[in-house]
Formats: structure tokens, sequence, C-alpha cells
């Protein structure tokens, strides 16, 4: 089916982008098929108090093992996903695992401070959009025996801007959940400053883009600076991502920015490992 539908586009298009346009249908198959063969699992990246080093939670990192192509991130097939309601299932069985694991981390003591550790989630735009999202989101948390408290939602500022006229109700409905809402890769979009005031969010994740030009870059200083501060003044949580050196952590910590996330840290981890990991803390 997939093949002959893959043949009589072939005819429309030149060939390198119907050679693009074959191979994104045999994904997309591959994808359906990939999700009831367990083929998708999520990796764990360390989050850490930026003053203490003290655990504070994970985020969860989507990977496929592609049976062919080996271990794939998900800039390889998540634009796939997105054009297609596959992306809502997906979504679905990563909010799903993330709150399973969560629970199982509780029943098991896997935690490396006082506090039990958060697992961040993150949502696409197509999830966050659909009617109804917060109910979903009840609905799995019901399934897996999980609570709002034990997850955290990024959305980047795109999905928000995007759905601004119901995204403040919908942020409300998951936050009475208990749930943490944080907005990722902050900076590169295009938030209004007025709504961000107007928004119910807990956290700014700071772009690692930013981050990886400290600390000698003076640009990248100011606009990183002038995050915190603003979160801070907002009463937001800020985060850092990317961070790779301690001059980085130094400067970031130094500003105020309570949370950090990336290389100096740990990268994401299979479960097994990053249990582990946590375990040996
Ligand atoms: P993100 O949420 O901004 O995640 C951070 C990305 O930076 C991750 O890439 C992570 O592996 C990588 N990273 C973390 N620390 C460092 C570091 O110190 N240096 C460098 N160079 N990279 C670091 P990854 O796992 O490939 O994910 C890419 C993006 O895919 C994510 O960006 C997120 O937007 C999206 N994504 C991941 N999992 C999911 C998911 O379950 N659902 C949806 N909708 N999107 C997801
Ligand atoms: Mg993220
Ligand atoms: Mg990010
Ligand atoms: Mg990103």
């Amino acid at each position: 089916q997939a093949k002959a539908r893959g043949r009589a586009t072939y005819q429309f298009f030149e060939p390198a982008l119907a050679a693009t346009a074959y191979a994104d249908l045999v994904l997309e198959a591959e994808l359906a098929q990939g999700l009831t063969r367990r083929e998708f699992e999520l990796f764990f990246q360390p989050q850490v108090d930026a003053v203490t080093g003290q655990l504070t939670g994970a985020e969860a990192l989507l990977r496929w093992r592609h049976p062919q192509r080996g271990l794939l991130g998900p800039d390889a097939f998540i634009f796939v996903a997105e054009r297609h309601r596959l992306m809502l299932d997906l979504g679905e069985w990563v909010l799903a695992e993330a709150a399973r694991t969560a629970r199982r981390w509780r029943e098991q003591g896997v935690t490396a401070g006082r506090e039990p550790m958060r697992i961040a989630v993150n949502l696409s735009r197509m999830q966050f959009n659909l009617q109804g999202f917060a109910d979903t989101v009840r609905r799995v948390l019901d399934e897996a025996g999980a609570q709002g408290e034990w997850l955290e939602l990024e959305l980047t500022e795109r999905m928000l801007m995007d759905d601004i006229a119901h995204a403040p109700a919908t942020l409300a409905q998951l936050r009475a959940l208990g749930l943490t809402v944080s907005v990722d890769d902050f900076g590169t979009g295009y938030t209004s400053l007025a709504h961000l005031t107007e928004l119910p969010l807990d956290k700014l994740k700071i772009d690692q883009g930013f981050v990886a030009r400290l600390p000698d870059d003076v640009g990248a200083q100011a606009i990183t600076r002038a995050i915190v501060q603003m979160a801070l003044g907002l009463g937001l949580i800020v985060t850092a991502e990317g961070v790779r050196t301690s001059a980085q952590l130094q400067l970031l910590a130094g500003w105020g920015c309570q949370q950090l996330q990336g290389e100096l840290v740990g990268l994401p981890m299979p479960l097994n490992e990053f249990e582990s990991w946590v375990r040996a803390r």
C-alpha cells in the first residue's frame, strides 16, 4: 500500500524530493509498527540544583531502537510523526511511560536527595493544542497509578503563542493536577513578554544555544543574565540546559540560576544506567 502510494507520488516531484517523500512514507509506516513492537524507549538526563548539586529530577528523552538503523534520536523521526496523528499516540506513550517510571522510582526508592525526583516530559504542539489535553493527562496518570506532582511538562514558546487563547486555561488545568509547567528552549522563540506574565508557568529553561557560548561571549552573557533576572522577578524557577563546563556553571549559579542540566552532570542515559548512576551518587 505504502509502496503503491510512493510510486504514484514519484511522478509529480523532482527525483530528490520524491525520494524524500518516499522515505517519509516508509518512516511513517515503520513508526506505527515500532509503537506496537515496543521499539521506543526513554532515556533520562539528570537535572540538579545549581548550588548544592543535589538531584532534582530527570528529563525523559525519546529514543527509537530501529531494527535496521539502530538507536535513533527524536530529530530523526519526530518531524514525520508530527505530520500525522501518530504523534498523539507516541506522545501519550511517552507520558504513560514517564508516569509508570515515576511510580516505580517511588516504590523502589530511586532518589538521591530528600525529595523524590520529578520526570520532565517534552510535549509536541499537536498534543498540547488538542482539546481536552488535561483530561488525557489525568487519565494517563490514573492508569499508571501516578500523581501529577511526579511529572513536569516541557512546552516551547511557539506552542504557547500559537494557542494563546486557550493556553492559559490548559496550563491552569495541568497545574491543578499538580504538574509543573516549564518553557523549553527559552530565548529562541517569540513569546511576548506581556503574555509571559499572564501565563501560569513554573519554570523557564534557558536554551542551550546561549549556554554553549558562555563564559566568553558577551552577547550570550547579557541575554542569559537577563533571562535569569526576568525569571526570578516573575517568581519562576530558571534552569540552564546544555551546561558543559564548570566555568559555565559558576557564571550561571552566580547570576541566580537555580537548576542545571548538561554534559557536566550527565548526558541522557538508558533507564538502567540512569538508576545505577543515581544509586552511585
Ligand atoms: P530538548 O527538550 O531541548 O532536549 C535537550 C536536547 O539536548 C536533548 O537532545 C539532549 O540529549 C541534548 N543535550 C543535553 N545535554 C547536552 C549537552 O550538554 N550538550 C549537548 N550538545 N546536547 C545536550 P535529544 O534527546 O536529541 O532531543 C532533541 C529534542 O527532541 C528535544 O530537545 C525535544 O525538543 C525533542 N524531544 C525529545 N523527546 C521528546 C518526546 O518524548 N516528545 C517530544 N514531543 N519531543 C521530544
Ligand atoms: Mg526538553
Ligand atoms: Mg531544550
Ligand atoms: Mg529543543
